[in-house]
Protein backbone atom coordinates (compact mmCIF):
# COMPACT_ATOMS: atom_id res chain seq x y z
CA UNK A 1 0.00 0.00 0.00
CA UNK A 2 2.75 2.33 0.68
CA UNK A 3 5.12 1.19 -1.54
CA UNK A 4 2.32 1.73 -4.46
CA UNK A 5 1.25 5.01 -2.73
CA UNK A 6 4.83 6.22 -3.13
CA UNK A 7 5.43 5.30 -6.68
CA UNK A 8 2.48 6.99 -7.64
CA UNK A 9 4.03 10.16 -6.07
CA UNK A 10 7.00 9.99 -7.92
CA UNK A 11 6.10 8.77 -11.10
CA UNK A 12 3.44 11.66 -11.15
CA UNK A 13 6.17 14.09 -10.59
CA UNK A 14 8.06 12.76 -13.93
CA UNK A 15 11.69 12.62 -12.49
CA UNK A 16 13.16 8.76 -11.92
CA UNK A 17 14.45 9.27 -8.31
CA UNK A 18 15.34 6.41 -5.71
CA UNK A 19 14.37 7.25 -2.07
CA UNK A 20 17.03 5.63 0.25
CA UNK A 21 15.32 6.81 3.62
CA UNK A 22 11.13 7.78 4.71
CA UNK A 23 11.10 9.35 8.41
CA UNK A 24 8.13 9.74 10.53
CA UNK A 25 6.80 12.96 11.68
CA UNK A 26 4.47 13.35 14.62
CA UNK A 27 2.01 13.11 12.09
CA UNK A 28 1.70 9.41 11.03
CA UNK A 29 -0.08 10.14 8.30
CA UNK A 30 2.90 12.48 6.65
CA UNK A 31 6.56 10.98 6.48
CA UNK A 32 9.38 12.38 5.12
CA UNK A 33 10.98 10.54 1.80
CA UNK A 34 14.70 11.06 1.15
CA UNK A 35 15.92 10.94 -2.27
CA UNK A 36 19.28 9.10 -3.72
CA UNK A 37 19.89 12.69 -4.93
CA UNK A 38 19.58 14.65 -1.90
CA UNK A 39 15.96 16.34 -2.07
CA UNK A 40 13.44 15.13 0.46
CA UNK A 41 9.67 15.37 -0.06
CA UNK A 42 6.84 14.83 2.14
CA UNK A 43 4.07 12.49 1.63
CA UNK A 44 0.87 12.51 2.94
CA UNK A 45 -1.11 9.23 3.88
CA UNK A 46 -4.37 9.14 3.09
CA UNK A 47 -6.19 8.83 6.24
CA UNK A 48 -8.63 5.81 6.56
CA UNK A 49 -11.92 6.61 6.37
CA UNK A 50 -13.06 4.94 9.43
CA UNK A 51 -11.81 8.54 10.88
CA UNK A 52 -14.81 10.14 9.81
CA UNK A 53 -17.33 8.68 11.42
CA UNK A 54 -19.94 10.05 13.22
CA UNK A 55 -19.63 7.82 16.22
CA UNK A 56 -15.73 9.13 17.42
CA UNK A 57 -18.45 12.64 18.17
CA UNK A 58 -21.58 10.74 19.76
CA UNK A 59 -21.01 10.48 23.74
CA UNK A 60 -16.91 10.60 23.23
CA UNK A 61 -15.17 10.58 26.30
CA UNK A 62 -12.03 9.98 27.70
CA UNK A 63 -12.37 10.16 31.39
CA UNK A 64 -14.54 7.38 31.82
CA UNK A 65 -13.95 3.88 30.57
CA UNK A 66 -17.92 3.81 29.99
CA UNK A 67 -19.00 6.98 27.74
CA UNK A 68 -22.67 5.52 27.97
CA UNK A 69 -23.35 5.22 31.42
CA UNK A 70 -26.81 6.82 30.77
CA UNK A 71 -27.82 4.98 27.72
CA UNK A 72 -31.13 3.36 27.83
CA UNK A 73 -30.84 -0.09 26.66
CA UNK A 74 -34.62 0.02 25.74
CA UNK A 75 -33.92 2.39 22.49
CA UNK A 76 -31.51 -0.13 21.03
CA UNK A 77 -33.72 -2.47 18.16
CA UNK A 78 -34.15 -5.87 19.20
CA UNK A 79 -31.36 -6.90 16.86
CA UNK A 80 -28.20 -4.65 16.29
CA UNK A 81 -26.32 -4.79 13.06
CA UNK A 82 -22.73 -3.67 13.10
CA UNK A 83 -21.11 -4.22 10.23
CA UNK A 84 -17.49 -5.32 10.95
CA UNK A 85 -15.01 -6.25 8.43
CA UNK A 86 -15.35 -5.36 4.42
CA UNK A 87 -12.49 -8.26 3.98
CA UNK A 88 -9.95 -10.70 6.24
CA UNK A 89 -7.08 -7.71 6.20
CA UNK A 90 -9.24 -5.31 8.37
CA UNK A 91 -8.92 -7.59 11.14
CA UNK A 92 -6.66 -8.82 13.74
CA UNK A 93 -6.37 -10.97 16.77
CA UNK A 94 -5.80 -8.74 19.79
CA UNK A 95 -3.71 -12.14 20.82
CA UNK A 96 -3.34 -15.50 19.78
CA UNK A 97 -4.42 -17.93 22.22
CA UNK A 98 -6.90 -20.21 23.77
CA UNK A 99 -9.87 -18.73 26.02
CA UNK A 100 -9.48 -20.11 29.28
CA UNK A 101 -11.64 -18.44 31.15
CA UNK A 102 -15.29 -17.32 29.02
CA UNK A 103 -17.31 -14.80 29.05
CA UNK A 104 -20.09 -15.25 31.46
CA UNK A 105 -20.98 -16.22 35.16
CA UNK A 106 -18.28 -16.99 36.99
CA UNK A 107 -18.24 -18.39 41.00
CA UNK A 108 -21.73 -16.25 40.65
CA UNK A 109 -19.80 -13.03 39.56
CA UNK A 110 -20.47 -11.49 36.15
CA UNK A 111 -16.96 -11.95 33.75
CA UNK A 112 -18.05 -9.51 31.29
CA UNK A 113 -14.64 -10.61 28.52
CA UNK A 114 -12.56 -13.14 27.54
CA UNK A 115 -9.09 -14.13 29.08
CA UNK A 116 -6.19 -15.11 27.30
CA UNK A 117 -2.91 -16.48 28.02
CA UNK A 118 0.28 -14.28 27.75
CA UNK A 119 3.69 -13.43 28.70
CA UNK A 120 4.23 -10.00 30.43
CA UNK A 121 5.76 -7.55 27.40
CA UNK A 122 3.95 -9.76 24.78
CA UNK A 123 2.43 -6.84 22.16
CA UNK A 124 -1.46 -6.80 22.12
CA UNK A 125 -3.03 -5.58 19.06
CA UNK A 126 -6.22 -3.56 18.15
CA UNK A 127 -8.43 -5.96 16.61
CA UNK A 128 -9.77 -3.13 14.55
CA UNK A 129 -8.95 0.18 13.14
CA UNK A 130 -10.46 2.64 15.31
CA UNK A 131 -9.86 5.89 17.99
CA UNK A 132 -8.62 5.49 21.34
CA UNK A 133 -11.08 6.57 23.36
CA UNK A 134 -9.91 5.94 27.02
CA UNK A 135 -6.46 4.53 28.87
CA UNK A 136 -5.59 4.34 32.33
CA UNK A 137 -5.70 2.27 35.12
CA UNK A 138 -9.20 1.26 35.96
CA UNK A 139 -10.06 -0.97 39.15
CA UNK A 140 -10.21 -4.77 38.52
CA UNK A 141 -9.06 -4.29 34.88
CA UNK A 142 -5.43 -2.75 35.94
CA UNK A 143 -4.29 -0.62 32.83
CA UNK A 144 -6.85 -0.98 30.46
CA UNK A 145 -7.38 0.59 26.52
CA UNK A 146 -10.29 0.99 25.19
CA UNK A 147 -10.49 1.73 21.36
CA UNK A 148 -13.69 2.88 19.65
CA UNK A 149 -14.32 1.52 16.06
CA UNK A 150 -16.06 3.43 13.50
CA UNK A 151 -19.35 0.57 13.86
CA UNK A 152 -19.27 2.49 17.28
CA UNK A 153 -18.07 -1.18 18.70
CA UNK A 154 -15.63 -0.37 21.59
CA UNK A 155 -13.14 -3.10 22.63
CA UNK A 156 -11.40 -3.53 26.25
CA UNK A 157 -7.81 -4.49 26.08
CA UNK A 158 -7.48 -5.33 30.64
CA UNK A 159 -4.41 -6.20 32.46
CA UNK A 160 -1.88 -4.96 30.61
CA UNK A 161 1.70 -4.04 31.67
CA UNK A 162 2.19 -0.98 29.29
CA UNK A 163 -0.29 1.26 27.64
CA UNK A 164 1.08 2.45 24.36
CA UNK A 165 -1.21 4.86 23.26
CA UNK A 166 -2.92 7.79 24.21
CA UNK A 167 -6.96 9.03 23.84
CA UNK A 168 -7.97 10.11 20.52
CA UNK A 169 -5.44 8.31 18.84
CA UNK A 170 -6.51 6.80 15.90
CA UNK A 171 -5.10 2.99 15.54
CA UNK A 172 -4.44 0.82 12.73
CA UNK A 173 -5.95 -2.74 12.80
CA UNK A 174 -3.03 -4.81 14.46
CA UNK A 175 -1.63 -2.03 16.07
CA UNK A 176 0.15 -2.61 19.05
CA UNK A 177 -1.67 -0.70 22.04
CA UNK A 178 -0.29 -2.00 25.10
CA UNK A 179 1.91 -4.67 26.11
CA UNK A 180 0.44 -7.49 28.29
CA UNK A 181 0.65 -7.98 32.17
CA UNK A 182 -1.37 -9.07 35.59
CA UNK A 183 -2.06 -5.50 36.75
CA UNK A 184 -5.68 -5.10 38.62
CA UNK A 185 -7.39 -8.03 39.65
CA UNK A 186 -5.71 -10.37 38.33
CA UNK A 187 -4.43 -13.93 38.82
CA UNK A 188 -1.40 -14.08 36.45
CA UNK A 189 -0.59 -12.52 32.96
CA UNK A 190 -3.23 -12.79 30.44
CA UNK A 191 -5.26 -10.42 28.62
CA UNK A 192 -8.72 -9.67 29.65
CA UNK A 193 -10.36 -8.76 26.16
CA UNK A 194 -14.33 -7.49 26.17
CA UNK A 195 -16.02 -6.51 23.16
CA UNK A 196 -19.16 -3.75 24.21
CA UNK A 197 -22.21 -1.96 22.38
CA UNK A 198 -23.26 1.21 23.71
CA UNK A 199 -21.37 0.55 27.09
CA UNK A 200 -23.06 -3.21 27.12
CA UNK A 201 -20.72 -5.97 27.19
CA UNK A 202 -21.31 -9.25 25.04
CA UNK A 203 -19.40 -12.33 24.61
CA UNK A 204 -16.23 -11.57 22.36
CA UNK A 205 -16.21 -15.11 21.11
CA UNK A 206 -19.79 -14.20 19.24
CA UNK A 207 -17.49 -12.50 16.65
CA UNK A 208 -14.28 -13.99 17.36
CA UNK A 209 -13.15 -17.33 16.90
CA UNK A 210 -9.92 -18.06 18.58
CA UNK A 211 -9.27 -21.40 17.76
CA UNK A 212 -9.28 -20.60 14.13
CA UNK A 213 -7.31 -16.93 14.78
CA UNK A 214 -10.46 -15.87 12.62
CA UNK A 215 -13.20 -13.52 12.94
CA UNK A 216 -16.88 -15.44 12.77
CA UNK A 217 -18.48 -12.68 10.80
CA UNK A 218 -18.44 -10.32 8.06
CA UNK A 219 -21.61 -8.52 9.62
CA UNK A 220 -22.37 -8.73 13.14
CA UNK A 221 -25.66 -9.87 13.82
CA UNK A 222 -26.79 -9.46 17.65
CA UNK A 223 -30.09 -9.93 19.67
CA UNK A 224 -30.19 -7.00 21.71
CA UNK A 225 -30.85 -9.38 25.30
CA UNK A 226 -27.20 -11.09 24.66
CA UNK A 227 -25.83 -7.63 25.84
CA UNK A 228 -25.24 -7.76 29.47
CA UNK A 229 -27.38 -4.26 30.55
CA UNK A 230 -26.24 -5.12 34.43
CA UNK A 231 -22.46 -4.28 33.63
CA UNK A 232 -23.16 -0.75 32.18
CA UNK A 233 -22.31 0.94 35.37
CA UNK A 234 -18.37 -0.22 35.43
CA UNK A 235 -15.86 0.65 37.85
CA UNK A 236 -14.16 4.10 37.36
CA UNK A 237 -12.95 6.48 39.71
CA UNK A 238 -15.16 9.42 38.32
CA UNK A 239 -18.64 7.31 38.62
CA UNK A 240 -19.48 8.62 42.06
CA UNK A 241 -23.49 8.91 41.15
CA UNK A 242 -23.45 5.04 40.45
CA UNK A 243 -23.79 2.75 43.21
CA UNK A 244 -23.03 -0.15 41.03
CA UNK A 245 -19.55 -0.49 40.39
CA UNK A 246 -18.47 -3.51 37.85
CA UNK A 247 -14.94 -4.41 37.34
CA UNK A 248 -13.58 -6.97 34.78
CA UNK A 249 -14.11 -9.49 36.90
CA UNK A 250 -16.76 -8.55 39.61
CA UNK A 251 -19.60 -6.55 40.53
CA UNK A 252 -19.48 -4.35 43.92
CA UNK A 253 -21.74 -2.18 45.44
CA UNK A 254 -21.21 1.03 47.18
CA UNK A 255 -23.49 1.01 50.17
CA UNK A 256 -25.93 3.97 50.41
CA UNK A 257 -28.10 5.17 52.86
CA UNK A 258 -31.15 2.77 53.26
CA UNK A 259 -29.62 -0.41 52.00
CA UNK A 260 -29.72 -3.41 53.60
CA UNK A 261 -28.76 -7.09 52.42
CA UNK A 262 -32.23 -8.06 51.78
CA UNK A 263 -32.72 -5.50 49.33
CA UNK A 264 -29.01 -5.89 47.94
CA UNK A 265 -29.70 -9.71 46.84
CA UNK A 266 -32.86 -8.66 45.29
CA UNK A 267 -31.20 -5.96 43.46
CA UNK A 268 -28.81 -8.04 42.28
CA UNK A 269 -30.30 -11.54 41.68
CA UNK A 270 -28.38 -13.57 44.26
CA UNK A 271 -29.00 -13.97 48.07
CA UNK A 272 -27.89 -12.49 51.47
CA UNK A 273 -25.30 -16.01 52.12
CA UNK A 274 -23.85 -15.46 48.76
CA UNK A 275 -22.97 -11.84 48.99
CA UNK A 276 -21.81 -12.62 52.74
CA UNK A 277 -19.24 -15.44 51.46
CA UNK A 278 -18.16 -12.87 49.13
CA UNK A 279 -16.73 -10.56 51.56
CA UNK A 280 -14.90 -10.55 54.88
CA UNK A 281 -16.35 -10.06 57.96
CA UNK A 282 -19.54 -9.61 56.67
CA UNK A 283 -22.73 -11.55 58.10
CA UNK A 284 -26.45 -11.07 57.70
CA UNK A 285 -26.63 -8.79 60.90
CA UNK A 286 -22.96 -6.34 60.31
CA UNK A 287 -24.46 -2.79 60.21
CA UNK A 288 -23.45 -1.35 56.35
CA UNK A 289 -21.28 1.53 56.93
CA UNK A 290 -22.00 3.97 54.12
CA UNK A 291 -19.40 4.31 51.47
CA UNK A 292 -18.32 0.44 52.20
CA UNK A 293 -17.88 -1.64 48.62
CA UNK A 294 -19.63 -4.87 49.11
CA UNK A 295 -19.19 -7.12 46.53
CA UNK A 296 -22.39 -8.87 45.20
CA UNK A 297 -21.47 -11.02 42.61
ZN1 LIG B 1 -11.12 -11.48 32.43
Amino acid sequence: MFLLFLSAEIFAQGVAKVSVDTLSTSDKYVKIVIFSDRTWDSLVLPKPKHENSEMYDIDWITTDHNAHRNFDIATLPDTIVLPLIEDSTDFCMPRVGFVFSKYGWRHGRAHTGSDIPLNIGDPVYSAFEGKVRYTGYCGGYGNLVVVRHANGLETYYGHLSKILVRENEPVDVGEVIGLGGSTGRSTGPHLHFETRYKGFPFDPETIVNWKDTTLRCDTLVLPRNKLNSTARYSSSSSSSSASTVETGDGTYHIIRQGDTLSALARKYGTSVSRICSLNNNLTPNTVLQLGRKVRVR
